[in-house]
């Protein structure tokens, strides 16, 4: 179960939690169409988790998380997914119109 204290410790996630958070993840995004971010979005995001004390350089240490993150348009990027949030709500998920409620 996901508590405020887990979200915030800097210890990723296990694989096996990353394998799940991902696999919730992929599955929420094709139902969703796969909708993917343009290169501006994903560099914005970037740099905003470039300074979060979450990011090891390689994923989100985030308990919920665990993706990789760089500025690569690639389907193993959470940044080039549009439908993708950050856990601390520091970006937002951009959601076709139809989609947000
Ligand atoms: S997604 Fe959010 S919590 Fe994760 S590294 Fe980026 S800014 Fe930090």
């Amino acid at each position: 179960m996901w508590d405020k204290q887990s979200a915030h410790s800097s210890v990723a996630p296990s694989l096996v939690r990353r394998i799940g958070n991902f696999t919730k993840a992929a599955i929420a995004h094709a139902v969703r169409g796969l909708p993917t971010a343009d290169e501006a979005t994903i560099d914005a995001r970037l740099e905003i988790c470039q300074t979060c004390p979450l990011f090891d350089g390689l994923v989100c240490r985030h308990a919920k998380c665990g993706c990789r993150i760089n500025r690569e348009k690639a389907f193993l990027n959470k940044l080039a997914w549009a439908d993708q949030s950050c856990p601390l709500g520091k970006w937002p998920a951009i959601l076709p119109p139809e989609s947000k409620s």
